[in-house]
C-alpha cells in the first residue's frame, strides 16, 4: 500500500510541477503566433492604406525638418473614437494623395509602448489628435505643431490648405514642387506669367478664389503632380478679367506660352472639381501627370492572429470567467503606457495616480513580486508633492521591474482577446481590473470607505485613460449616476456593474463592437438565470428586472481570486497557490494514514541499522586483509 501511495505522490508532485512552470501545450502554440500587445503592427492602418505609419524608429526621419509638411494623427488603437475615425482618415490620405510632394498624411499609434516618448514629447492630451507639422518643423517647448480640431474630411482639407499656403509666406524650403501661392496682381499679364518658370511648364492655370476660401490653394496642390502646369490664384475680379475669368460662370482658365487664354467651367465649386476639369482638358492635349509616390515605410500589416479561433473558443466556453492574464495586462498597460506617456503629472493628476496605486497595492492581483513592484512604485510616487514627469515614472518602473523580475505571470490577453488585434484588449481588461478591485474591497474588513475603488477609478479614467471619448462619457455618467453618493462597498460593486451595462447598451451594434463578442447585458441569463427577477424580463424588448442580490453574489463569485482562471498563464509559480492547489497538496498528504506513517518510520530506522551493520562488516574485513607491511611513505 505504501508503494502505491509513493507512486501517487510522485505523480501528483510531477503534475503540480508541470502545471506551475510550463504553459499548456496548445496555448503555448497560440502564444508563439500572437504578437506582443505593444507590437506596432497592431495599429489601425495597413499596407493597403495610404496613411504613412510612423513609429519611434521613423518619426523624426519622416516628419521632422523635411521640405514638405505632414499631417500626423496621434491615436490609440484601443480608443473607440480612433477606430471610428480611422476610415475617415484613410479617405483623407487617399484624397490628398496628389498633394504628397507638399504634404504627407501619417499616423502614429500611441498605444504601442515604444512610441511613448514621441507621444509624450508632443503633449498629446486626447485621442485622436491631428497636428500639422510644416516644412522644416522642429519640436520645442510649446511647439508641437498646429492642431486641427475637426474630423470632417472637407474641413481637414481646407485647414491644411490654409496652413500650407501660410508656409509659403513665412519660410523658404528647397522643394521644386512647392506651388507659388502669391495672388496675381494688376501688374501680371499673360506674357509675364511664364517668367522664371522652367521650359517644362507649358501652361499656367489661373484660378479665381472667392474671399475667405482656400479654393485656389487646393487646386494648386491637386496639380503638383503635373509638371507641365503651374497654378496661380487670383482674388481681385478686375485682375481675373484679364485672364478671361468670370468668377461665377468661368472661374478657371489656362494660359499657354503663346499668350492664348481659354476659360473653363468646372462642375462644382471645390478644389477637387476644379482640378478634375483641368486634368480633363490637359488629358485631351496629351499632357499627363507624374505617378504619385507614396512614402510608405515598410511594416508588416496587422493580420489576424493565427490559431486565434481556438483561444476564442476557449473563452466562449467559459463566458463569464475572469482571467489572471487580463488583470495583468491591464496593470502592465496602465503603468507602461498610459501613465508613462503623460508629459507632466502634477496637481489632480498626481493625486489621481497616488490614489490609483494605493488601491492597486491593496487589491493587487499580481504575485509576490508584483506586490512589491506596486508598493514600491506607490512609495516612489507619494514622495512627490508637486509634480513628476511621465519619463521619471517610466524610468523608475523599468528599474523596479528589472530588479524584481519576473513580475508578470503572463504576457497576453486571454478573456479580452479580440477576433482581430484591433478589437477588445486593453479597455476590456481595464473594466475587468476595476470590477475585480471593487469586489476585493467589498470583501475587505479593513477599509470602510465605500468610495475607495470608485474614486480611484474615476481619477484614473479622467486623468490617464487614453480613450478621450470614453473618459468624457464616463465622467458624465458618473455624475448622472451619483457616484459620490454610493453608500457602501457592496453598492460600489453594483454601481460599477450597472454603469458598465449602460455602456454596453450604448455601444451595442457600434463599429467598435467585436462581432465575436457582441455587447450584451451582463451577466447573460445562461450564466446567471437567478440574476433575472422574472423569466419574462429576459426578453430583449423589456427592461430587465434584476435580482441585485443574485447579481452581487455572482460578481463576488467570479471575481473571487480563488476562481480567477489561470488559463494561458505562463509562469504560475509567480502567483499565490489557488484553493485547488492547496487542497490538492492537503489531499496528497492526507492519503497517508497514521499507520502508514508509523510503518514508514520503522522501515526507515530498519534501513539505517542495516546500513551501519554493513559498513562495519566491510571496514573490519578490509582492515584484516590489508596487504601492505609499510605505510604509504615506505616506512615499516
Ligand atoms: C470606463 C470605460 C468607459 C468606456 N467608454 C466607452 C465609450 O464611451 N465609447 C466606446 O466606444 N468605448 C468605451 N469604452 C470601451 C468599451 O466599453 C469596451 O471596453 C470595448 O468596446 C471592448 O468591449 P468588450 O466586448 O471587450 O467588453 P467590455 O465592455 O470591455 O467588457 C469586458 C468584460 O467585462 C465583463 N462585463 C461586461 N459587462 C459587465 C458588467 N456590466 N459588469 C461586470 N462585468 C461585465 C465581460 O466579461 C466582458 O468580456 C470604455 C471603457 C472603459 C473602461
Amino acid at each position: 500500500m505504501l508503494a502505491t501511495h509513493l507512486v501517487i505522490l510522485a505523480v501528483a508532485v510531477l503534475v503540480d510541477f508541470a502545471s506551475a512552470g510550463v504553459p499548456l501545450p496548445r496555448y503555448e502554440a497560440l502564444l508563439k503566433q500572437q504578437s506582443a500587445p505593444s507590437d506596432p503592427t497592431l495599429g489601425l492602418y495597413d499596407d493597403g492604406d495610404k496613411v504613412i505609419r510612423l513609429s519611434v524608429d521613423n518619426f523624426n526621419a519622416t516628419v521632422l525638418d523635411q521640405n514638405r509638411g505632414a499631417l500626423v494623427e496621434f491615436y490609440n488603437t484601443y480608443c473607440g473614437h480612433c477606430r471610428r475615425f480611422a476610415p475617415t482618415y484613410k479617405s483623407v490620405a487617399e484624397h490628398l494623395l496628389p498633394w504628397s510632394e507638399v504634404l504627407i498624411v501619417a499616423a502614429i499609434d500611441c498605444a504601442a509602448e515604444e512610441n511613448n516618448g514621441v507621444c509624450r514629447n508632443y503633449e498629446v492630451m486626447g485621442y485622436p489628435t491631428l497636428r500639422y507639422l510644416g516644412p522644416g518643423f522642429q519640436p520645442g517647448p510649446q511647439h508641437y505643431g498646429q492642431s486641427l480640431h475637426t474630423q470632417d474630411i472637407n474641413e481637414i482639407r481646407e485647414m491644411l490648405a490654409g496652413m500650407v499656403a501660410a508656409e509659403n509666406l513665412t519660410s523658404s524650403h528647397n522643394n521644386s514642387y512647392w506651388p507659388n501661392f502669391y495672388y496675381l496682381t494688376e501688374n501680371d499679364s499673360a506674357s509675364s506669367l511664364f517668367e522664371g518658370l522652367s521650359s517644362v511648364t507649358q501652361y499656367v492655370a489661373v484660378v479665381h478664389e472667392p474671399e475667405n476660401t482656400t479654393l485656389g490653394v487646393e487646386v494648386a496642390l491637386f496639380m503638383t503632380q503635373w509638371p507641365a502646369v503651374s497654378v496661380r490664384r487670383v482674388i481681385d475680379p478686375a485682375v481675373a478679367a484679364k485672364f478671361k475669368i468670370d468668377p461665377t460662370n468661368l472661374p478657371i482658365s489656362l494660359v499657354d506660352r503663346k499668350g492664348e487664354i481659354t476659360a473653363y467651367a468646372p462642375e462644382s465649386t471645390n478644389g477637387e472639381s476644379y482640378a478634375k476639369k483641368l486634368w480633363d482638358v490637359l488629358g485631351k492635349k496629351n499632357i499627363t501627370p507624374r505617378p504619385v509616390t507614396v512614402h510608405q515605410p515598410s511594416a508588416t500589416p496587422a493580420s489576424k492572429i493565427k490559431g486565434q479561433n481556438e483561444l476564442i473558443d476557449e473563452v466562449h466556453r467559459n463566458k463569464h470567467f475572469v482571467y489572471q492574464a487580463d488583470l495583468e495586462q491591464a496593470i502592465r498597460t496602465v503603468l507602461h503606457n498610459e501613465v508613462s506617456k503623460v508629459g507632466e503629472i502634477s496637481d489632480e493628476k498626481l493625486l489621481a495616480l497616488q490614489r490609483f496605486l494605493a488601491v492597486l497595492q491593496r487589491y493587487n492581483p499580481l504575485g509576490a513580486n508584483g506586490h512589491q513592484l506596486v508598493s514600491k512604485l506607490k512609495d516612489y510616487v507619494v514622495e512627490f508633492n508637486d509634480k513628476l514627469t511621465g519619463s521619471q515614472f517610466e524610468e523608475e518602473l523599468k528599474r523596479l521591474e528589472a530588479h524584481l523580475s519576473p513580475v508578470y505571470s503572463s504576457t497576453h490577453f486571454v478573456g479580452c482577446v479580440g477576433s482581430s488585434p484591433r478589437l477588445r484588449g486593453f479597455s476590456c481588461s481595464l473594466w475587468t481590473l476595476f470590477h475585480f478591485m471593487t469586489v476585493q474591497a467589498a470583501n475587505n474588513e479593513e477599509s470602510q470607505d465605500p468610495l475607495e475603488v470608485l474614486q480611484a477609478m474615476h481619477g484614473y479614467i479622467k486623468n490617464f485613460f487614453g480613450c478621450t471619448e470614453c473618459s468624457e462619457h464616463f465622467q458624465a455618467m458618473a455624475s448622472r449616476r451619483k457616484i459620490w453618493s454610493v453608500p457602501n462597498k457592496e453598492e460600489a460593486v453594483l454601481w460599477l456593474w450597472a454603469a458598465h451595462n449602460e455602456v454596453n447598451q450604448r455601444l451595442a451594434g457600434d463599429a467598435t463592437e467585436d462581432p465575436e463578442f457582441p455587447k450584451k447585458q451582463f451577466p447573460a441569463p445562461d450564466s446567471c438565470s437567478e440574476c433575472y427577477r422574472t423569466p419574462d424580463s429576459k426578453s430583449e424588448n423589456l427592461e430587465i428586472e434584476w435580482n441585485k442580490d443574485a447579481v452581487l453574489g455572482f460578481l463576488k463569485n467570479i471575481h473571487n481570486p480563488q476562481f480567477v482562471s489561470r488559463y494561458g498563464v505562463q509562469r504560475e509559480e509567480l502567483l499565490h497557490p489557488t484553493a485547488d492547489k492547496m487542497r490538492q497538496k492537503r489531499q496528497i498528504s492526507s492519503v497517508f494514514t497514521d499507520m502508514d506513517m508509523r510503518m514508514g518510520m520503522l522501515l526507515y530506522a530498519f534501513c539505517i541499522v542495516m546500513m551501519v551493520l554493513a559498513f562495519k562488516l566491510f571496514a573490519f574485513k578490509g582492515y584484516r586483509k590489508k596487504p601492505y607491511g609499510h605505510d604509504l611513505l615506505g616506512k615499516v
